[in-house]
């Protein structure tokens, strides 16, 4: 591959990586893939392997969905990486790391962990961009959570992560039961 300087190649320009658990992937990490890449070439949407959050999806489940969502943009490469990401972001050619924030509270976690790559590699910046105000309560904890309890996450996911929601949690597609108080 080409290089002209850091991070920059002359086959696939300006490559952001966005790193995150993505279980699953919701409208909110989608909205910040198709806004970078109205600034990079590339995003590579990389699938964070960590048992210890134990999560509700595979890497490889995780993995399929994306890809899906992603088949017919060229611009968006899909993988999965164990381990420290700054040693992952150093065998791509990534110029920086793209992480969204929502709320003041993914501030604090956000900072530290920016902090600490850029010690741990101190060429490697983080970049940050704002959630939309349609996606800034959506994440993938209270997708789960309402999914779970046979809640609609339509529109806030894509369709095939919502079949695959309730499949988890073998939920009926059945019309809600009214409750009647003078029953
Ligand atoms: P992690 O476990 O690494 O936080 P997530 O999949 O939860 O992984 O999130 C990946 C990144 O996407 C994080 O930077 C997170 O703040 C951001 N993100 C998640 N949901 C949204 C959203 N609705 N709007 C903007 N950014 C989001």
């Amino acid at each position: 591959m080409e290089k002209s300087k850091k991070g920059e190649d002359k086959n696939m320009g300006k490559v952001a990586i966005y790193p995150g658990s993505f279980d699953p992937i919701t409208y909110g990490h989608i909205d910040i893939v198709e806004r970078a890449l109205e600034i990079f070439d590339k995003v590579i949407v990389a699938i964070a392997v960590n048992e210890e959050k134990r999560p509700l999806f595979s890497v490889e489940e995780r993995l399929q969905m994306v890809k899906a969502f992603f088949k017919d943009t060229p611009k968006v490469i899909v993988d999965s990486f164990k381990g420290l990401l700054v040693d992952y972001v150093a065998k791509t050619n990534a110029i920086v790391i793209l992480r969204g924030l929502r709320a003041t509270s993914d501030f604090e976690y956000e900072f530290h962990m920016a902090s600490m790559n850029r010690s741990l590699d101190t060429h490697l910046d983080t970049l940050f961009m704002m959630t939309s105000k349609d996606y800034f309560f959506v994440s993938s904890r209270t997708i789960k959570e309402v999914a779970r309890l046979g809640g609609g996450v339509e529109g806030l996911v894509p369709d095939l992560v919502v079949r695959r929601l309730k499949e988890k949690f073998k939920l009926p597609v059945t019309k809600r039961k009214q409750i009647r108080w003078d029953d």
